[in-house]
C-alpha cells in the first residue's frame, strides 16, 4: 500500500504529572485501516487513542492526524475533532436529551447545519444502527446495547473519516455485546479506519488488519491477527493472551 497513512504516531511520549504513560509510541495507520488494541489494564491504551482527538496531549513527538500536526493549535484541534468520532465504554449519552436530539446537538450547534437537515442525516445514522424507531426515547428508557449503538449513530453524524473505539463493549450486559459488535463490523465493511481498544478477540480475528498489543505504555508486539493469536512473539503477550482466551 502506498496511500499515505491517515494517522501518524512518531517517537510519541506523554506524561501524567512524573508518570511516564506512553513511550516511544511509533505507529501508523492507513486510510481504511482496522486496529484493534489490547493489553493489560493500565497499559496506557484509553490514553493512546485520547491522544488522537486530543483528549489528552501529548510532550513529546509528533502526532499528526489527516495531515494536520496536533499540538497547540486550537484550530487544528478542532479541525481533527471534526474528523474523529469517539465511542466511550460509559456511552456519554445526554440523558435529559431524547436519542434524536443527542444525534443533532453537535451537527446543529457546531457545525451548524439547518435543524431539518441535521435530522434527516441522524435518521439515516440510526438506521444504520438499526434503530430508527428508539428517535423520540430518553437514553435511559433503552438497554446498554441500544445506547451504545445510539452512541455509535452520534459519532456518525459528524460523518468522521476515523472512529476511535475505547471498550465499547466492556459496560454491557453479556447478551448486548453481540447487537454493538454487529454494528461495528458493519461500519468496518464500508472502509471506515478504525481504531478498536477491546478485549474481544472475536471481533479482532473478524475485522482487523492489525492487532497492538500494549504493555506499561510501550507497544511491545504488532501483527496481524492470525499470526498475532496464532504464534504471538513475547513473553508478556503469551502471558496476556492466555489470561483472555
Ligand atoms: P488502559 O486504558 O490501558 O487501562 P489508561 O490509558 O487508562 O490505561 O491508563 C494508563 C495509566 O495512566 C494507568 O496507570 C492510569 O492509572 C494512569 N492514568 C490514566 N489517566 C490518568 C490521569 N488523568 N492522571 C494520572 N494518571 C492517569
Ligand atoms: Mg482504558
Amino acid at each position: 500500500m502506498t496511500a499515505e497513512p491517515i494517522i501518524v504516531f512518531d517517537k510519541l511520549n506523554k506524561w501524567y504529572e512524573d508518570f511516564h504513560v506512553l513511550k516511544d509510541i511509533d505507529l501508523s495507520v492507513a486510510p481504511g485501516e482496522k486496529i484493534v488494541v489490547c493489553g493489560p489494564s493500565g497499559s496506557g491504551k484509553s490514553t493512546l487513542i485520547r491522544c488522537v482527538n486530543r483528549l489528552e496531549e501529548h510532550q513529546e513527538g509528533r502526532l499528526v492526524v489527516d495531515g494536520v500536526e496536533l499540538g497547540d493549535d486550537l484550530k487544528a484541534v478542532e479541525l481533527v475533532r471534526r474528523k474523529v468520532g469517539m465511542v466511550f465504554q460509559q456511552f456519554n449519552l445526554f440523558p435529559h436529551m431524547t436519542v434524536l436530539e443527542n444525534l443533532t446537538l453537535a451537527p446543529v450547534f457546531v457545525a451548524k447545519k439547518p435543524k431539518a437537515e441535521a435530522e434527516a442525516h441522524a435518521m439515516k445514522q440510526l438506521e444504520r444502527v438499526r434503530i430508527a424507531e428508539q428517535a423520540h426515547k430518553y437514553p435511559l428508557q433503552l438497554s446498554g446495547g441500544q445506547q451504545q449503538r445510539v452512541a455509535i449513530a452520534r459519532a456518525l453524524c459528524l460523518t468522521p473519516k476515523i472512529m476511535l473505539f475505547d471498550e465499547p463493549t466492556s459496560a454491557l450486559d453479556p447478551e448486548m455485546i453481540n447487537e454493538v459488535l454487529e454494528v461495528m463490523i458493519e461500519l468496518a465493511g464500508h472502509g471506515m479506519t478504525m481504531v478498536c481498544v477491546t478485549h474481544e478477540m472475536g471481533f479482532a480475528k473478524a475485522v482487523a488488519d492489525r492487532v497492538v498489543f500494549m504493555d506499561q505504555g510501550q507497544i511491545v508486539e504488532q501483527a496481524p491477527p492470525e499470526e498475532f493469536f496464532s504464534n504471538p512473539k513475547g513473553e508478556r503477550t503469551r502471558d496476556f493472551l492466555s489470561k483472555i482466551l
